[in-house]
């Protein structure tokens, strides 16, 4: 299997100026050694504003794209669509200028081919070193930009018991012309690498557009999120302390967190997706992490499963059968996600699992949102991975 970071980290600087070639772009030289000044293919423009950074392999386009990979450079000079389809689309473009073959069913994964690809030598090196391998860093934003919104905290996550401190703490903040609360991200360093936001718009969450990084003057705050955890400067050295992480799925619940156990015992950190990266392994393993906690939202519905389970198939009308069908995809694909991260930190870390199988959460809940009391049932009864196998068993056929 190889994964986004380890295709990344194939690509040489002669390989990224050439693959930028291919794509139409034109390069000059950058004004310091660690950097390659390409036209910004990104988003069709003919200036020299996109920046590829040798050090961390990332790519800023200072006119309006923000913090890129290379997946999003392809994404965005091919008019690929902007999700995961045009992610396998750029990942697939990607690997074949590379020749790395990618075989199989998709479901299975990908794979390398072995005897064709002479790359794979580096790459065996590449995981046994993975552990003393330094953390690569992206590039940063001017954090003056943060002075331009106002210092309130969202009414509707104080409603939700988050304390105002905990805000401030956070640097959250209100843009009330556009109706977002303002989400600052920083680095392990407290670098500002990206800016989010919660948007309360109605028309806009609705448009599954909830949480999306800012735009202002025609610059995108955004960033790579699975070249960072959301909390890591802020609970850095909580952390370091206890080797412990919790991982949950949105900025919030790390907000939630520290609420409840106080800055000092603060450990939750926000993938802001449902996918964990090597990367973000290797972030936590930097800290010493050593025993790794997965809180992410109860995307499953059991009483649903167990509703079908006991119905023929055939007596099911269509509309049921789809429904049926959703189900098992959905909590198959938890299950899924929960294979792919013991996977990556097996033999690193121990991995646990907070999740619900009664009604104490509601459906897409986090483990965080009804209150400290039922999140430290919940985290008293987290289970400990011990094998592949032990949540393979759980994938509904
Ligand atoms: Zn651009």
């Amino acid at each position: 299997m190889i994964d986004r970071d380890e295709v990344i980290e194939l690509f040489s600087d002669e390989d990224i100026v050439d693959i930028m070639k291919q794509l139409g772009a034109d390069k000059k030289r950058g004004n310091n050694d660690n950097e390659i000044i390409f036209t910004s293919i990104c988003h069709h423009s003919s200036s020299f504003k996109l920046y590829y950074y040798k050090d961390s392999k990332t790519f800023m386009c200072y006119s309006s794209c923000g913090c890129m990979s290379l997946f999003d450079v392809v994404i965005g000079a091919l008019d690929l669509q902007n999700n995961s389809e045009g992610f396998k689309e750029a990942f697939k473009y990607v690997c074949e200028f590379k020749n790395i073959s990618i075989m199989g069913q998709r479901k299975k994964g990908f794979k390398i081919n072995e005897r064709e690809d002479k790359d794979l030598d580096f790459l065996k090196l590449h995981r046994t070193i993975t552990r003393e391998k330094s953390i690569k860093l992206l590039p940063s934003y001017n954090d003056k930009i943060l002075k331009i919104f106002d210092n309130y905290f969202p009414v509707e996550w104080e409603e939700d018991g988050i304390d105002k401190r905990v805000g401030e703490r956070f640097e959250i903040k209100i843009y009330f012309s556009q109706m977002q609360a303002i989400i600052p991200h920083r680095d392990i360093r407290g670098e500002l690498i990206g800016i989010r936001c919660r948007n309360f718009k109605n028309s806009l969450v609705e448009n599954g557009l909830k949480y999306v990084p800012i735009e202002i003057e025609g610059l995108t705050y955004k960033y790579p999120i699975s070249f960072n955890l959301y909390g890591i400067y802020q609970n850095k050295e909580n952390i370091k302390r206890t080797k412990k992480a919790i991982i949950a799925e949105s900025e919030k619940s790390t907000l939630i967190s520290d609420t409840f156990f106080g800055k000092e015992n603060n450990t939750t950190l926000a993938t802001c997706s449902m996918n964990f990266t090597k990367y973000q392994r290797d972030l936590l393993l930097s800290l010493g992490v050593v025993d790794l906690i997965i809180a992410y939202d109860k995307q499953y519905e059991l009483d649903k499963l167990d509703y079908y389970e006991n119905i023929p198939l055939k007596s099911l009308t269509i509309e049921q059968k789809m429904e049926r069908k959703k189900k098992i995809n959905e909590f198959n694909n938890y299950i899924k996600k929960l294979i792919k991260i013991f996977n990556l930190v097996n033999g690193y870390m121990n991995m646990y699992v907070i999740s619900c199988w009664d009604d104490r959460l509601d459906y897409k809940d986090s483990p965080f949102d009804k209150g400290k009391e039922i999140f430290n049932e919940l985290y008293s009864e987290r289970l400990l991975v011990e094998s592949v196998q032990q949540l393979e068993e759980e994938l509904i056929k």
